[in-house]
């Protein structure tokens, strides 16, 4: 077997595997954005959000990927004046801290090495200072396969009064994201995770805290702009029509499957996949408590890097899965099992890990793998 894009088994952590009434979706001739037509399209996403973020507020579709909701919800949400705190342990806490730092000269970032929980502890003696304005932090830590423990937090900002502004890209229709318990002011989702919409746009929530709060931004992804063309069903620019188009019928997708239901069989499928990899004798690169339901990132048996493991599945085996970022670049392999992933892509990966392992001479137990998930389906 060869990879081939179009038939591989794809388990990464994010563009995932797009439905086949997505793609068709998408296959439409230039609409005009400014006709009936598409406003239509627009208002039925609006009608939609509250479907992905589980509450209703003031939601924005964004042309961009995750990155531009972020510097979008960052550079109109953190205070120009007053003190902003950075919580980071991982890459994308790491990118969090750096487009923060472009927004503000007053910020404070407690982190903790790569893959270890959240600094907690440091991060509310910070808050109990009583002048932080604004709390930037990552839910999903997709570089380590980890969810941070935001319930942890979260009444601590709530005391500190706060915004709360959350990275929710590899969150969002993947985990449980209780927007209003937690009082989150603002979160952003990315399109190609939980959502299995193609990538190349952001969603942002924001509660009426936030929105009163925007001040500006940058000049494209001015969010009160953004809110006020919604508000007529348009877009301030021209927006990739085509992926509009798609992720109306992602969410129509998730609509029909229910979020609550998305987020249970993420979470079987995640289950059955740590239990996979200790059938194999692999061991989680986080700490397991806090291991991800969207990613599950592993460390490399010794000696074997990405030509040895991840270039194998995918040249004999046509299986994708995702390699370390940064200083975990052959160190740890992940595993993404969010949006549409189902049994049958766990099955195949797994199977094609043991074979790829048995014939580097690790000879993990036959078949144990592959029985860990099979024991797991419903
Ligand atoms: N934040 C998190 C937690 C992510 O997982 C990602 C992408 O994987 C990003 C930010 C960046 O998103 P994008 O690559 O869509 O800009």
């Amino acid at each position: 077997m060869t990879f081939d894009p179009e038939t591989t088994t794809l388990l990464i952590a994010g563009p995932v595997r797009i439905h086949p009434r997505v793609l068709r979706a998408m296959s439409m001739s230039s609409l005009n954005h400014r006709g009936d037509y598409f406003h239509g399209v627009v208002q039925e996403i609006r009608e939609l959000l509250p479907v992905l973020f589980g509450a209703k507020g003031h939601q924005v579709i964004l042309t961009g990927s995750g990155t531009s909701g972020l510097e979008a919800m960052y550079s109109a949400l953190v205070p120009t004046s007053g003190r902003t705190l950075v919580i980071a342990n991982g890459n994308f806490g790491d990118r969090t801290n750096e487009i923060v730092r472009r927004c503000s000269t007053q910020v404070t970032t407690v982190s903790a090495p790569w893959g270890q929980p959240l600094p907690l502890d440091a991060a509310k003696a910070e808050l109990a200072k009583g002048d932080v304005k604004a709390v930037c932090v990552v839910h999903n830590e997709t570089s380590v396969g980890l969810a941070n423990d935001l319930a942890a937090l979260a009444p601590a900002i709530r005391d500190s009064g706060a915004l709360f502004l959350v990275d929710g890209i590899s969150a969002v229709a993947g985990i449980p994201v209780p927007i209003e318990a937690w009082g989150i002011d603002a979160v952003v989702a990315g399109s190609q995770k939980g959502l299995a919409a193609p990538a190349g746009l952001a969603l942002v929530h924001l509660s009426d805290r936030a929105r009163a709060a925007l001040h500006g931004g940058t000049y494209y992804l001015d969010l009160a702009k953004h809110l006020k063309s919604l508000e007529k069903n348009d877009t301030p620019w021209t927006p990739a029509v085509p992926l509009f188009l798609a992720l109306r019928e992602a969410l129509l997708l998730l609509k029909e499957e229910g979020l609550a239901h998305r987020l249970d069989r993420t979470h079987r499928l995640a289950e059955a996949t740590r239990h996979a990899v200790d059938a194999l004798g692999l061991e989680l690169y986080p700490d397991r408590r806090y291991a991800s339901d969207t990613v599950t990132a592993v460390k490399n048996p010794a000696g074997m890097g990405d030509p040895e493991l991840r270039k194998v599945l995918e040249r004999e085996y046509n299986v994708l899965v995702q390699g370390g970022q940064g200083s975990l670049t052959g160190k740890i392999f992940r595993i993404g099992h969010m949006g549409i992933a189902d049994w049958p892509d766990l099955l195949v990966t797994f199977a094609a890990l043991e074979r790829t392992l048995a014939r580097a001479g690790r000879a993990p137990p036959a078949g144990a793998a592959v029985k860990a998930i099979v024991e797991r389906m419903p």
